[in-house]
């Protein structure tokens, strides 16, 4: 038997033994096809071919996936084929096969290879940190804006992109309403990703499918971050938050402690209570974006709101009548 026919027969028996999670699709002398998985987006099918002058060259090798970047595939292919230069005039089925499988286990971001390159594109401040954790299958990420900051932990399950990412350990220096705000809202997003929604669709909407989270979820952070320190009140325009955080006001009876309402937009305390008490009635919306105004402070109806203001008018006239008449 030849040299490639010893190997093909070592691997026939050593890959389904050795390697748990790799299947030999084809193992002949034309072409060994084998796919190794470790979830069902976690998947990588090797093509490998045997050149001319085997095994004094390197093998062929192609890399396929349904599910995985096609860049990271460039990138593990040129790997692939420098692990085989290292066994050259040696079998190199088998060092590629375990090369492959352990690159998935010990690469578990893998799975999120092009959202990862499309986040870091977007923190491009010297203090910004996207550091990958490949042991822990997470992300530590700083985001930064000027003196502000919102740091975490990002943890990406084994089961991604069909189980969302997962933000910990949150640190930051804005208003403890605007973290929980802003957290509340990036985990609302995540799990939007990977539950269907509530109500159903159109009848011929097709099946809801899970999509990937985090770059969704880390986009959302990355403009929260870097807009609403800049953030303007609605009503006096001027910017709200303090352009050093220690001067934030904590103090939520205080006229310019900084809301936010249910539309993401700002308004000094007094300023939003101002503008909600007088005309025009009826409809009040955000200046900037249009939504109807909702916040937690201001519970009054339209309708109430119109009723206290015509009460206010009416009081006031009646005061304006006294003092003339004392004049
Ligand atoms: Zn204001
Ligand atoms: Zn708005």
């Amino acid at each position: 038997m030849g040299f490639i026919e010893n190997e093909l027969e070592d691997v026939r028996k050593l890959a389904q033994q050795n390697l748990p999670g790799c299947k030999l699709v084809s193992c002949v002398k034309t072409m060994v096809r084998a796919e190794i998985k470790r979830t069902q987006f976690k998947a990588i099918i090797a093509c490998i071919q045997f050149p001319e002058k085997y095994p004094d060259l390197p093998l062929l090798i192609e890399l396929k996936s349904k599910t995985l970047s096609d860049k990271l595939l460039q990138g593990l292919t040129n790997v692939c084929e420098n692990e085989a230069k290292k066994s050259i005039g040696n079998r190199q089925v088998m060092p590629i096969l375990e090369f492959l499988q352990n690159f998935l286990i010990e690469n578990p971001l893998s799975c999120c290879y092009d959202e990862i390159n499309n986040v870091k594109k977007l923190l491009t401040d010297d203090h910004d940190e996207f550091k990958l954790k490949q042991k822990t299958s997470s992300i530590l990420a700083k985001i930064v804006f000027k003196k502000y900051f919102f740091h975490m932990k990002i943890y990406v399950p084994n089961n991604y992109p069909e189980a969302s990412i997962e933000i910990q350990n949150t640190e930051s220096n804005f208003p403890p309403a605007f973290q929980r705000h802003i957290l509340g809202q990036a985990k609302e997003i995540a799990r939007q990703c990977v539950e269907s929604p509530l109500k159903k669709g159109k009848p011929n909407d097709p099946p809801f499918k899970p999509k990937p989270s985090l770059e969704k979820c880390v986009c959302f952070l990355v403009n929260c971050v870097k807009l609403l320190p800049n953030e303007q009140c609605q009503f006096c325009k001027e910017q709200c938050l303090p352009v050093d955080p220690q001067f934030i006001e904590p103090n939520e009876e205080c006229p310019k402690h900084v809301e936010r309402i249910y539309c993401g937009h700002l308004f000094h305390k007094d300023c939003l209570f101002t503008y909600m008490k007088t005309p025009p009635f009826g409809n009040k919306r955000c200046h900037t974006c249009g939504e109807k105004i909702f916040h937690h402070k201001w519970c009054v109806s339209d309708k109430l709101a119109e009723t206290r203001w015509a009460h206010e008018q009416a009081r006031e006239r009646e005061l304006a009548e006294v003092e003339d008449f004392f004049k």
